[in-house]
């Protein structure tokens, strides 16, 4: 007699009892056993996965020291209180409730991963783990690390002790309280003017969209709110911006750019381009400014905010090291999110990236299959055919010539070598590959935003969802090394567009298809599509009743 036993806990076992029914001899129970899931991170990218995950044959542990998902995108509007911190969280745990899959949740963080072992060694937030004593192990048969990224210091001293970094709401609950601190300091009557100068001299570090958005709230904040309750302040206060580079917003069209750098210059944010911080003390800022021979400068300043980009959290580093890719900043992956080498081991969002070298490899094999009489050229039509497998492959590359408006990779090499007739030649196989490599390093990598590791995520979990199916059928490219498809489609990016807010109700939208738009019509775009965008019902009242709530009564400027 055979029965099946499904328990809360949503382990399924199977029984088989005495066949002559006398009940004597124990039943033998067998587990069969679910894949073990783990995810690390309830970001963008875990939490999308989470959220589209609905193959109940997994058995799935989370394990994050945040027990809620954060709508980043309106961090910079908690830093001066025109959206509150609550408002852009949500439980993770109210998010995998409505799920019909087993999820637990571990709020803890991940400190070593073991990829050998399959197991990932975690301790609590908590105070009391510091010793040690409640760290555990939890085993895997898949991993997913969506983890993030950390703050970049690029080394620079002074910056871990002196500066704010925005990177989670903390942070911008901690930025919100520095700002009124500021001005209640600059109000006691202890302090001379030079010294009011300082404590309100607002410095942003990065010209990236982060950089900018904060400074652009701060300008708002600062000018339609605390000049009104700190009148005396308004003489002393200064926003400045220090860039490295040439421009703020590079990755933004010419024109935006352009916009912004004017915008500011009107509203008084001091944009210092080609200019960086080389050293950060407990009142002064010191930067070195490209051209002046390397004199360096220093500012005083009351407040720091440090955005330059994204560094490598210490765990990942651990494991990079450990499976040989200890020389990059995020983890290599493949076009299916697999980190290179690890076949059961996933990496999405900001901790991950295609591996471009190996892309290289990669269409350097498929020419060589399609050369079939091995003459080192191809005609036009097998070209194109390559062309096609390539782009199927490897959208990025795809992308590539969209985003450059070229039908094809003839148009590539055209840009790499000059002219090349495109219709009656035979293309000298050698000769692309070096015409490819050399534009390489212009298909860039997929940028660190929430809309790539949403869309990773999402990808991710439809792929675990028709893992067996696509195991029988696979829906794959055609594969080289080996013969056969892929399971798989690799992961396909799509732009949806960009904004850029600039304050005073402004904001930059670049749209697919270079699309630009700027001004108060964006503004309103901007705020229908992150309200659309946010994780739930809840969030998107809290977030919509925060902004009439501003409209209203202004942003509240109380140090709590
Ligand atoms: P995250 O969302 O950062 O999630 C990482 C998760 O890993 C977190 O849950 C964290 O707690 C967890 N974690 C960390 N360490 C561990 C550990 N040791 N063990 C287990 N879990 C761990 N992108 C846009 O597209 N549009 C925008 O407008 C935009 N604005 C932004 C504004 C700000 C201020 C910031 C900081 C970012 C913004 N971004 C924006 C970028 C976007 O937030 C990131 O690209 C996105 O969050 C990346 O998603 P992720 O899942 O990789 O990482």
């Amino acid at each position: 007699k055979l029965v099946v036993i499904c328990t809360i806990s949503g382990g399924c076992y199977v029984a088989y009892a005495d066949a002559n029914g006398t009940g004597s001899a124990p039943p033998v129970l067998e587990e069969i056993k679910k894949k073990k899931v783990v995810v690390l991170g309830t970001g963008w990218a875990g939490t999308s996965f989470l959220k589209k995950l609905n193959n109940p044959s997994y058995d799935v542990q989370v394990i994050s020291p945040r027990n809620y998902f954060a709508f980043t995108p309106l961090l910079p509007s908690v830093t001066c209180g025109t959206v509150e911190a609550r408002s852009i969280v949500e439980p993770i745990r109210s998010i995998v409730r409505k799920k019909s899959i087993d999820i637990r949740y571990w709020e803890a963080e991940c400190f070593k991963i073991e990829a050998e072992n399959k197991k990932v060694h975690c301790r609590p937030n908590s105070e009391s783990s510091k010793n040690g004593k409640e760290e555990f192990v939890v085993d895997y048969d898949y991993l997913i690390i969506a983890m993030g990224a950390r703050p970049n210091t690029f080394n620079t001293p002074g910056v871990v002790e002196n500066c704010n970094f925005l990177k989670e709401v903390e942070d911008a609950q901690q930025i919100r309280q520095s700002v009124i601190n500021s001005f209640e300091k600059a109000s006691l009557p202890t302090f001379s003017d030079e010294e009011r100068k300082r404590i309100l001299h607002f410095v942003v570090v990065g010209g990236g969209p982060t950089g900018v958005e904060f400074a652009a709230e701060l300008h708002d904040f600062v000018n339609e709110d605390l000049v009104k309750l700190y009148p005396a302040a308004k003489d002393f206060v200064k926003i400045t911006l220090l860039e490295a580079s040439d421009h703020i917003l590079n990755m933004f069209d010419k024109r935006i750019t352009g916009f912004a750098e004017e915008k500011f210059q009107r509203d008084g944010i001091d944009v210092k381009l080609g200019s960086m911080v080389v050293k950060v003390s407990d009142k002064e800022i010191s930067t070195k400014v490209r051209g002046n021979d390397g004199e360096i400068t220093t500012i005083p300043y009351g407040m720091v905010v440090w955005s330059t980009g994204n560094g490598t959290h210490p765990v990942i580093k651990d494991f990079m090291q450990q499976i040989g890719q200890s020389n990059r900043r995020a983890l290599a992956t493949d076009e299916w999110l697999r980190v290179e080498g690890c076949s059961t081991i996933y990496a999405l969002g900001d901790c991950a990236t295609v591996n471009q070298r190996k892309v290289m490899e990669d269409i350097a094999a498929i020419f060589k299959k399609a050369d079939k009489d091995n003459s080192g050229t191809l005609t036009v039509k097998e070209f194109r055919e390559v062309i096609k497998d390539i782009c199927e492959r490897y959208p990025q590359v795809e992308l590539y010539l969209k985003n450059k408006k070229m039908r094809d990779l003839v148009d590539l090499l055209k840009m790499a070598k000059g002219d090349v007739a495109k219709e009656a030649i035979e293309l000298n196989i050698e000769e692309f590959k070096k015409a490819l490599s050399e534009v390489d390093s212009q298909m860039k990598n997929l940028p660190a935003t929430a809309q790539v590791a949403a869309q990773q995520g999402t990808y991710l979990a439809n792929c675990f969802n028709r893992m067996e199916e696509a195991e029988k059928n696979p829906e794959g490219p055609i594969r080289f090394r080996e013969e056969g498809r892929h399971r798989f489609h690799p992961f396909r990016y799509k732009h949806l567009g960009q904004f850029a807010p600039l304050g005073g109700e402004q904001t930059a939208a670049q749209l697919p298809g270079d699309w630009v738009s700027i001004g108060q019509s964006s503004q309103w775009l901007w705020y229908s599509v992150y309200a659309s965008k946010l994780v739930s019902w809840r969030t998107r009242v809290l977030v919509i009743s925060d902004w009439t709530r501003r409209f209203v009564f202004g942003r509240d400027s109380s140090g709590i």
